[in-house]
Parts: C-alpha cells; sequence; structure tokens
C-alpha cells in the first residue's frame, strides 16, 4: 500500500527531528498533501493510525493540510487556483500552465514534548525550515 510506505517514510523523518531535538514523545504532525501529490489523504490518515503503533508518534494527533491547486499560465502570467483535473489558465483558459502548488508532499510541523521538561512546556519546530538545511527539503521521499 502506497500510502502506508509514506506513512513509515513520514515516521522516520519525525523520528529523527524528535531525537535531534531530544524529545520522547511528538504531540502532533502536520503533513502538507496536494491533490496532485498522488497521494490520497483520506487513506494516509488511515494508514497513520496504523503505522504509528510502537512509533515515538503513537499518540500524535496527524493533521492534514489538503492545498489548493495553482497554476501559473506561460501565455498571460497570470495566477489561478483550479480543479485538480482541469490544468488550464483560470485567466485566458490557455493550457501551457505550470503547476506551482497542488502537487507537494511535505512534512510541515511537529510539536515534541521535551524529555526533561514538564508536561506542559512543549517545543514547537519548524519541520520544513530544518529539512531544507540538511538537504532533504524536497518533502518524504516516496517509497
Ligand atoms: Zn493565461
Amino acid at each position: 500500500m502506497h500510502e502506508l510506505s509514506i506513512c513509515q517514510a513520514l515516521l522516520s523523518q519525525v523520528t529523527a527531528i524528535a531525537r535531534e531535538q531530544g524529545a520522547e514523545v511528538v504531540e502532533s504532525i502536520v503533513v502538507e498533501v496536494g491533490p496532485l501529490s498522488g497521494v490520497n489523504a483520506e487513506l494516509l490518515a488511515r494508514a497513520f493510525e496504523v503505522a504509528r503503533i510502537g512509533s515515538c508518534a503513537a499518540e500524535a494527533a496527524l493533521s492534514i493540510d489538503v492545498p489548493q491547486v495553482t497554476v501559473s499560465c506561460l501565455s498571460c502570467g497570470a495566477q489561478s487556483h483550479v480543479p485538480p483535473n482541469r490544468l488550464l489558465c483560470g485567466a485566458c483558459g490557455g493550457f501551457r500552465a505550470r503547476i506551482i502548488a497542488g502537487d507537494e508532499l511535505n512534512l510541515r510541523r511537529v510539536e515534541l514534548q521535551a524529555r526533561h521538561l514538564p508536561a506542559t512546556a512543549r517545543t514547537a519546530v519548524a519541520a520544513t525550515a530544518m529539512a531544507a538545511e540538511k538537504g532533504c527539503g524536497a518533502g518524504i521521499d516516496h517509497v
């Protein structure tokens, strides 16, 4: 199952971030799944319920953001939101449109509970920025 292997990649990324931050427990995870990413958000959420068992994210809340598909027109330069099955310029109807949003599969945010701090102290980590620094900002690997 496609979504399950993506969950496993997601969880190993989350686990690496938690370890780096010295945290034991992951409280919440936010991922961004574009309609054109080839990943079904609903199946991903269901797969996550299975994949997270026994991981540091076993109790974590997963939220999935589904961004709108946005294209940039190479003919008239307009940017428009379009349905995933109709990638035409919203302004002039041109078909020479480049996708600028909607095909992403990204780990956006991880909220961790620090090991040596009281349960109320929480650290939010901008996971995407950190991943970018390490040169692996391209998102979650498709396995
Ligand atoms: Zn156009």
